[in-house]
């Protein structure tokens, strides 16, 4: 069973089995069978895909409610969650917007929104409309919480529990001792489905540790492992210099985690602020696009809305002044997203590197937090680093005055 998306340069095809979404040209969607249609009166973008009738997929932040407290939680969840929380219908509008755009994908978070006793409801309705509901849970809630998304759990194409580290290898970077809950989440959950996977932050707390993660994961009988770096979002902010990678460890990332995912035999999937890392290693262009590495697509290939229903460029970005549900009118908006969209380097190292069109300058909330400027290049990228280390050392006294100036940019979209 196959959906087709029209695009202006042919269309996107979502497969079932394998799961995948497959961009093909207007011949290759002729042969598949799909007719010409009003889409494709206009001209083919010249040499890039254009920006796409819709998000890949959006990411919902169902709620701000969290009771863990972990030090670095990118939303600074709180056990009363955010003033004026979005309720299961507006959710709903949300949903009947994204799916009359073709969205394809949700990755619903929060928060915990295990916690919301409409999850299941939200999920077979995001289903009846043709989307594809995913998950992503820390595990640590009560029995009863648990049970009753074990109930739930066939709504869900995948579902990540959140596990940054193995014993007390989690209390480490997050600041909490949740590993047993979580452990317990994964065990109970994998029982029920075959899609379950963690979502790991890669600090530098837990980044030796990876070989014992990927050894549990193997371990558990898991299907994937979503490695993310940490971002300077939520509380997340506060203890960023302490919990970020060191340049060292970018640098070693990718064989590392290529190396365990070999010996492992497992699906490992790096998150869209890696690709500088990725490009470090002169992995081909060609084939970081055929992989689908994208680089900072926030505002273009995916989307996110915040528990209040805010649309965001992606989770770790300050918020719209629009409702994700209106999403349809600001899509087309020559301003929308515009610190994303609009972005455009003229800054080197990246205006001269081959990887710029993929990357987009590295991840903005990470500039955005470190040099108070979303549109300069990421500075944590090991040629940018090395670039820097290269330039002239200069005094930078007035700039003081700048830094205030510019503290407004935080990835503003
Ligand atoms: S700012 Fe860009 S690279 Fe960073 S997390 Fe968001 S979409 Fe990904
Ligand atoms: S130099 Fe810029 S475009 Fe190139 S990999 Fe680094 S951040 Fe990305």
């Amino acid at each position: 069973m196959r959906t087709f998306r029209y695009e202006r340069f042919g269309g996107i095809v979502q497969l079932e089995r394998p799961r995948a979404l497959v961009f093909v040209d207007r011949d290759r969607a002729r042969a598949l069978g799909y007719r010409d249609q009003e889409r494709w009166l206009q001209p083919p973008p010249e040499g890039e895909l254009g920006l796409l009738s819709a998000p890949l997929e959006a990411h919902l932040q169902l709620t701000n409610r969290c009771s863990a407290g972990c030090q670095g939680c990118y939303t600074g969840a709180s056990p009363d969650g955010a003033p004026q929380e979005y309720g299961e219908s507006d959710w709903r509008r949300v949903i009947d917007a994204l799916a009359a755009q073709g969205v394809f994908h949700l990755a619903l978070g929060g928060g915990e929104s295990a916690l919301l006793p409409w999850l299941g409801d939200l999920a077979r309705y995001a289903r009846a409309r043709g989307l594809v509901p995913n998950l992503t849970t820390s595990g640590l809630y009560s029995d009863h919480e648990l049970e009753r998304l074990i109930g739930w759990a066939p709504l869900f194409g995948q579902i990540n529990v959140s596990l940054d580290g193995i014993g007390d290898g989690y209390r480490q970077v997050r600041g909490v001792d949740g590993f047993a809950q979580a452990d317990r989440a994964i065990v109970r959950l994998r029982k029920v489905h075959k899609f379950v996977g963690i979502n790991c932050v890669v600090t530098r707390q837990n980044f030796d540790s990876l070989a014992e993660i990927f050894g549990y994961v193997k371990k558990r009988k898991l299907r994937e492992i979503e490695l993310l770096r940490f971002k300077p979002s939520g509380r997340g902010r506060r203890v960023y210099e302490s919990l970020r990678c060191t340049d060292a460890q970018h640098r070693s990332l990718l064989p590392a985690v290529l190396k365990l995912a070999r010996r492992h035999r497992l699906r490992v999937r790096l998150d869209c602020s890696y690709t500088p890392m990725i490009a470090h290693h002169r992995v081909k262009p060609e084939l970081m696009a055929w992989l689908g590495v994208y680089g900072c697509a926030g505002g273009d290939l995916l989307v996110a809305a915040k528990a209040t229903g805010a649309l965001t460029a992606c989770s770790f970005a300050a918020p719209t002044e629009v409702r994700a549900d209106r999403i349809a009118d600001y899509w087309q908006r020559p301003d929308a997203f515009s610190t994303f969209r609009q972005w455009r380097s003229s800054e080197e190292p990246c205006r001269s590197c081959d990887y710029l069109k993929l990357c987009r300058g590295g991840c903005r909330v990470v500039s955005a937090h470190t040099l108070h400027d979303a549109a300069r290049p990421d500075p944590e990228c090991p040629r940018v680093v090395d670039f820097r280390a290269q330039q002239p050392v200069r005094l930078h006294l007035p700039l003081v005055a700048d830094a205030s100036a510019n503290a407004n940019a935080n990835a503003n979209d």
